[in-house]
């Protein structure tokens, strides 16, 4: 469910405090005011962002909320099938440096997604945690799954709508190879 007035979207856009225009031009699209229905937060650590954006979210008056990075850059024609879905979790398909991030249909990452005050309430803190192997020298999945997986153990349904590009970060001097 989707309710515009009653939506916050919150977009983590370390490292520097930017957020693409599509993004400012997409949220605008589907009717949110971007002086009271729009935050950011600027933190380096994804898993830490992903989580304090959750937070931040939550205290709030909002009840539904959309969740972006800052690098994403959605078009008019993600608003339909992401919006309309009907899952509890649901999240937006982009480049995944994974062949199969996006084969399974509760596959979830969080580039941008959306879930009500209600379900993340629930599924409680702390929503993203990193998983590393016994000694801890690899991470052996991205905090999305361990999201996803908690989610579907309170017993949400996850789902992925629409497709979004996301920009390349180009490191200033480097030459890209
Ligand atoms: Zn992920």
């Amino acid at each position: 469910m989707f309710v515009v007035e009653n939506t916050l979207l919150v977009a983590t856009d370390w490292p520097n405090g930017m957020i693409t225009p599509e993004l400012a031009v997409w949220a605008v699209s589907i009717g949110l005011d971007l002086q009271t229905q729009f935050r950011t937060l600027c933190e380096r650590g994804i898993t830490v962002a992903y989580n304090k954006a959750v937070a931040l979210a939550l205290q709030t008056k909002y009840d539904y909320f959309i969740f972006a990075n800052n690098d994403i850059r959605p078009s008019p024609t993600l608003t339909q099938p992401f919006l309309e879905h009907d899952a509890d979790i649901v999240c937006v398909e982009c480049p995944e440096p994974h062949p199969a991030a996006w084969s399974s249909p509760s596959a979830f990452h969080a580039a941008m997604w959306r879930a009500s005050r209600a379900t993340l309430k629930k599924i409680g803190a702390p929503w993203f945690v990193r998983k590393y192997n016994k000694q801890g020298t690899k991470q052996v999945r991205c905090c999305c799954e361990e999201f996803r997986d908690k989610a579907v153990r309170c017993g949400f349904s996850v789902g992925h709508s629409g497709w979004v590009d996301h920009k390349t970060w180009v490191r200033p001097g480097s030459r890209g190879d």
